[in-house]
């Protein structure tokens, strides 16, 4: 069983998901595979109980996840009961309503809800349904098992990151028993780009700049309108920004309606603690943060605070 969980005992929230009819769940905006994967996962328990469960998100679920849920609801049904899933904090959720139930990964979680559920040892949320399921003896249908697969494999960047453990191996060995095959969900999730997406990514790539230990990069509208690309579809630059030597933190800012996005990435530096900085939050090695400027402004601001964090080459 899983080892490091705060909030209540998963026993106790197993005997409390028995007693529920009508269940809606929902996952934090700018929802990514382990978001929806575990909502897909736990729509499919709550199902296998006998319960009536909907998915719901004001924001419509990326279209490469869309298979493992195919229908949202914008809004919280009237006398449905709130599961949240793979979200930090209750502002974050999809959908405004009173949180029930709150399952997460995030250390930063506040315990937001009646019932809390918070591993930060795990990869992801999905492993927390996967957990749930060996504890309610429920067997795990197809479409649970690469859901869970899907959470685990995406916020781990494919078996990459340091969230990476032993447990999360054995997991995915017991997905793969179960029917899971692994080159099915990545041509589901990997192989559905267009060459839009190619050519805001080369233009994330090239925007770049390296200061000493960091890399930042921008994308704004004049980017998306030249390339036909969305701004979301830049993000996955930052994995590339990753590979260069001898570089600790990447950031990738992009503008957005509200000014800019920024994602950052390290492998030592705990970058949540800059995100929060800027209001935001997530995970040491993985954080997030959205600020009213346009993305030139947001690189100085970051900049700034990066001064002290890593060599920035006399940058700052
Ligand atoms: P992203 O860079 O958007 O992929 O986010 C990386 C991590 O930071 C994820 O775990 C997000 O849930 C978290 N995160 C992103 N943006 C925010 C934010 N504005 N506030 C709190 N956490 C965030
Ligand atoms: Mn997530
Ligand atoms: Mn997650």
């Amino acid at each position: 069983m899983t080892t490091q969980t705060t909030g209540n005992a998963i026993g106790e929230i197993a005997d409390y998901l028995k007693t529920l009819d009508k269940v809606a769940v929902t996952t934090h905006v700018g929802a990514d595979g382990d978001a929806i994967g575990s909502s897909a996962a736990l729509l499919a328990l709550m199902r296998a109980l006998g319960a009536d469960a909907v998915f719901c998100h004001r924001e419509e679920v990326p279209k490469y996840l869309r298979w493992m849920i195919p229908d949202a609801q914008r809004e919280l049904p009237e006398g449905y009961d709130l599961l949240v899933v793979d979200t930090s904090r209750e502002d974050r959720a999809g959908v405004t309503g009173e949180p029930r139930l709150n399952l997460d990964h995030h250390e930063d979680n506040p315990h937001y809800a009646q019932y809390n559920l918070v591993n930060a040892r795990a990869a992801a949320t999905a492993e927390l349904i996967a957990d749930l399921y060996a504890e309610l003896d429920v067997p795990m249908e197809m479409e649970a098992a690469e859901a869970i697969y899907v959470g685990l494999r995406t916020d781990t960047g494919g078996f990459r990151f340091r969230n990476v453990s032993p447990r999360a191996h054995e997991m995915v060995a017991d997905l793969l028993r179960a029917g899971v095959v692994p080159a099915v969900v990545d041509d589901r999730i990997n192989r559905t780009g267009t060459i839009e997406q190619l050519k805001i990514v080369g233009a994330s790539l090239d925007n770049a700049v390296r200061y000493g230990e960091a890399i930042i990069t921008t994308v704004d509208n004049d980017d998306y309108k030249r390339t036909g690309a969305t701004e979301l579809d830049s993000k996955e630059s930052i994995d590339h920004l990753r590979t260069v030597s001898g570089v600790d933190v990447v950031a990738h800012l992009r503008e957005v309606e509200a000014g800019t996005k920024g994602s950052l990435r390290s492998e030592t530096v705990d970058v949540a603690e800059i995100a929060r900085r800027f209001g935001g939050g997530g995970h040491r090695l993985a954080a997030g943060y959205t600020v009213p400027m346009r993305p030139a402004e947001a690189r100085e601001q970051l900049l700034d605070n990066l001064k002290g964090v890593v060599d920035l080459g006399g940058a700052r």
